[in-house]
């Protein structure tokens, strides 16, 4: 113990840098106990040079294990959603080739509450992946036409609203989820505009509409690639999610968090988690 704080009180003298000489000498011998007090509590008998040492040796020691890790998420993260993704791609070349893989307007899938919003096909579902560490919100429904072409209807009945800068989105307030009455949901939908913002959404709704009525089957707009980036456009589709409420607000619909699962609203195996590689259909 002594020679620790020893060791300690030569480095203060020796080391003080013109910081700890401003200081009043009050604070300095606080400073200097509070040093002796934690460079004393470990008494190792070691010196600096070898505890790099042994950190340098822990690190090559732990490499393997931080990769066999990050391999390992990223089989599992990715595996669900190759499969999928195949299918996609193959389709996308040629939609005619699988018709079986097309979901249709209007359809319900048993007593599902909501009916599917457009014709294609649900290439991405809830909490599938596209990148590590992504987790998607929605369900991506690809027409295989190009823009402004395959429209998109209302779900289910509720309240819209388009915020004043909004081209390609739109959001429908439900004051009482169909499958929890006592809550409210949003359903939101987006990319009805072209790679330039060029909006497709019905002019039945401007920018700036809100809480206009719609029914189920309303037509809402047409699919899109709109993404942000012009010269990066996504491929047609429309994404369309389940958003949390807020006291009266709806959530941030980029985080899972704030959405639902919407398995249960269509009908449909969903979710990413329990299928892992099936495009969704009921037919
Ligand atoms: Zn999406």
């Amino acid at each position: 113990m002594s020679t620790c704080a020893e060791f300690v009180r030569t480095q203060n003298i020796s080391g003080t840098d013109s910081k700890v000489s401003r200081l009043s000498r009050q604070n300095r011998e606080i400073l200097q106990s509070e040093v002796i007090t934690f460079a004393c509590i470990p008494e190792f008998p070691h010196s600096h040079r070898y505890n790099l040492l042994m950190s340098k040796k822990l690190i090559l020691f732990l490499i393997p294990f931080a990769l066999a890790i990050a391999g390992i998420y990223l089989y599992f993260n990715f595996r669900r959603t190759s499969a999928r993704t195949a299918q996609v791609i193959q389709w996308l070349r040629d939609p005619s080739s699988h018709p079986e893989l097309m979901m249709t307007a209007g359809a319900r899938c048993g007593d599902a509450p909501f009916v599917f919003p457009t014709d294609g096909m649900a290439g991405f579902i809830w909490d599938d992946s596209f990148r590590p560490g992504h987790r998607h919100q929605g369900i991506d429904i690809f027409a295989g036409t190009d823009v402004g072409v395959t429209p998109v209807y209302a779900a289910y009945p509720g309240y819209l609203t388009r915020q004043a800068d909004w081209k390609s989105t739109v959001i429908v307030r439900v004051p009482e989820d169909p499958l929890k009455p006592a809550r409210q949901i949003w359903v939101y939908y987006t990319h009805l505009a072209d790679a330039n913002g060029a909006s497709f959404i019905s002019e039945q709704f401007p920018p700036g509409t809100t809480e206009v009525y719609v029914e189920t089957g309303t037509l809402l707009g047409y699919q899109g690639n709109y993404s942000g980036d012009p010269n990066n456009p996504v491929g047609v589709h429309l994404h369309i999610s389940i958003v949390k409420d807020n006291f009266g607000s709806f959530m941030n619909e980029l985080e899972i968090d704030n959405t639902y699962d919407p398995s249960p609203y269509f009908n449909l195996p969903l979710n990413a988690n329990r299928n892992k590689e099936d495009v969704p259909v009921c037919n």
